[in-house]
């Protein structure tokens, strides 16, 4: 098989850069080339015999382009290589300023020194982290955990397809006529018709599943696998960036701990390509390698995860019982509950537009990706003041701003006083009866599609970013009554639980619900800050609130 490629294009330190990428020879096919160019042209051949290229690493100055011109021509050739400058020592202060707001637009992905000695290990380290970012997002897989096998990729596969990656799992499809194919449907009891996708697991079983959640049962358990009379120290409802938290600071302290996932883990974040505002990862992380990387924390600290089973009722426990909660594959016993169950942003359902999700298309405020919008035409959707408040923060930076809604108007949805700042605002603009129904782009959001919801006219137009602010609905239907709730829905904790409910005149613990021994973190929980280190930050500080209802003090 071909390896992929890694470009290197330098001028004047050619040699030094093939050297020190050397160590990479074995896994991949390293191309020097001296130009922009050279580097076009070897792009365009590597692609024309089928190969890939991995990463494309370019000196901070080419004799025929500018980096960043060079990485937008490459762009339009290989999209999903990642792009890296690295950069002479002696050109660190020019460089900066020149390179560094296009690394803040998502123009390449790192900025590296040169190495000045042997065995630069944090240089590699970011080299190996943007190689193993392209191998999880881009790359066919080459290990395979789980092979499925199908004539045609029909939504059902596609959606295993998606929990598994989700999960970490890597997987290939194979046809019932390839060898893997017939060695797995050999495994079927013989006269039996294939119900397709067959899935064949870790341990080399066959299965026919019908829904996700089955692929979830066979590869990761059932709740019930958990004797009945067994009652844990902790159930954490929701493995979003919270509930990891509140898993791994929990089983590390020495609570049996058990989380319930009703989708794969990560929640909200899983689904972010790039979260880049996150404490400590520098070049950004995507959501789905964040939570699985916590995942496998939790599970070392003893976290057992049940994935794709949904809680659906919790029956509190009184005068000191365990809670029950209810799944559909069986019931678990806790003595403390986190709910970490977040919130769902309204999708659009334009799926070539919900396919660039974290590529120019965000959902929510991304105050972060609000700063690679300077200078650039940019639409928000939504008529709430979440929407008013997007917009005129998206103005600070964006060329243009526009508010998209399918009413006639803001009046309805948004307050008054920011009606009249964005009316007051030169650089935003309401475009009141349109929806966006197509949407697209070279890897990145570039244009879209919209339809006046009047005329029925539809006109393309220019946007590098959309923010889509649809409302988020707090995943809470499944809690009783009992658990006080705003009137959205979202979760009351400590000083804003209704004050009837405080005992003795004082409020519950900050994190602590209306139902002793129940408690919230994260997104769900009224008045949160919507964020991953904000749930992460709520997720850890909740375990000494439940240590201490545990284990009261005497
Ligand atoms: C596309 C996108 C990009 C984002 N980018 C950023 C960013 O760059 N930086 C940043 O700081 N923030 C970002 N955010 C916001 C951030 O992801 C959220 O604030 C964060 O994920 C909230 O974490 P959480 O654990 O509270 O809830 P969630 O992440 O919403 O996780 C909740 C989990 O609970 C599960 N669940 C729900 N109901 C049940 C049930 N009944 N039983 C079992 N499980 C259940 C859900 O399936 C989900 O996995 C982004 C959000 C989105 C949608």
């Amino acid at each position: 098989m071909q390896q992929p490629a890694i470009v290197i294009a330098s001028e004047e330190h050619a040699d030094e850069l093939l050297d020190e990428f050397g160590r990479y020879q074995r896994d991949y096919d390293l191309r020097a080339v001296r130009s922009a160019g050279e580097a076009e042209e070897v792009a365009r051949e590597i692609q024309a015999s089928g190969g890939q290229i991995a990463l494309f690493v370019s000196e901070s100055v080419l004799p025929d382009a500018e980096a960043l011109a060079a990485f937008h021509l490459w762009r339009q050739i290989v999209p999903t290589a990642r792009r890296l400058v690295v950069a002479h020592w002696s050109r660190f202060l020019d460089d900066a300023t020149r390179l560094r707001a296009g690394l803040a637009k998502g123009k390449y992905d790192a900025y590296l020194l040169m190495p000045r000695g042997v065995r630069d290990e944090e240089f590699h380290t970011a080299v190996c982290e943007l190689l193993s970012d392209w191998g999880s997002t881009v790359a066919a897989p080459v290990v395979e955990t789980v092979r499925i096998v199908t004539p045609q990729q029909d939504a059902l596969t596609l959606a295993i397809r998606d929990f598994l990656d989700r999960m970490g799992m890597p997987n290939l499809v194979h046809l019932p006529d390839s060898d893997t194919g017939r060695s797995v449907l050999a495994k079927l009891e013989p006269g039996l018709e294939p119900t397709y996708p067959l899935l064949e697991d870790v341990r080399g079983m066959v299965h026919s599943p019908r829904t996700v959640r089955e692929v979830a049962a066979a590869v990761y358990g059932r709740p019930e696998d958990i004797d009945v009379d067994t009652v844990v120290d902790l159930c954490i409802v929701g493995a979003g960036p919270a509930g990891l938290a509140a898993a791994v600071y929990g089983a590390s302290e020495g609570l049996s701990t058990v989380v319930v996932e009703a989708e794969a883990v990560g929640g909200q974040a899983g689904t972010s390509s790039m979260i880049r505002n996150y404490l400590g990862f520098p070049r950004g992380i995507s959501g789905m390698r964040l939570a699985q990387r916590a995942r496998n924390q939790a599970i070392r600290f003893g976290t057992r995860f049940f994935t794709g089973w949904e809680v659906t009722a919790v029956e509190p426990g009184t005068d000191g019982r365990p809670h029950a909660l209810h799944t559909d594959g069986g019931v678990l016993h806790a003595r403390a509950v986190v709910v970490a169950t977040g919130v769902a942003y309204r999708k659009l359902g334009v799926p070539s537009v919900d396919a660039l999700t974290g590529s120019g298309v965000f959902y929510g405020s991304a105050m972060t990706a609000a700063r690679e919008m300077e200078g650039l035409d940019v639409v928000v959707v939504g008529g709430g003041n979440s929407a008013g408040q997007c917009a005129i923060h998206l103005s600070r930076f964006a060329k243009s701003v526009t508010i998209m809604v399918r009413r006639d108007g803001l009046a309805a949805t948004m307050s008054q006083y920011l009606i009249g700042e964005i009316e007051y605002n030169p650089r935003i603009t309401v475009q009141p009866t349109s929806e966006i129904c197509e949407g697209g782009g070279d890897g990145r959001l570039e244009w879209l599609d919209v339809r006046d919801t009047v005329t029925g006219e539809v006109v393309r137009r220019n946007a590098e970013g959309l923010f889509l602010l649809l409302g988020a609905e707090p995943h809470c239907e499944w809690l009783p009554d009992r658990v006080a709730r705003d009137s959205r829905g979202f979760v009351l904790t400590g000083r804003d639980v209704p004050k009837q409910s405080w005992v003795e005149g004082l409020p519950p613990e900050s994190l602590a619900t209306t139902v002793p021994g129940i408690f919230a973190a994260g997104d769900i929980r009224a008045g949160s800050m919507k964020r991953v280190a904000a749930a992460s930050g709520e997720g850890a500080s909740v375990v000494p609130l439940v240590h201490a209802y545990l284990e009261p003090a005497p």
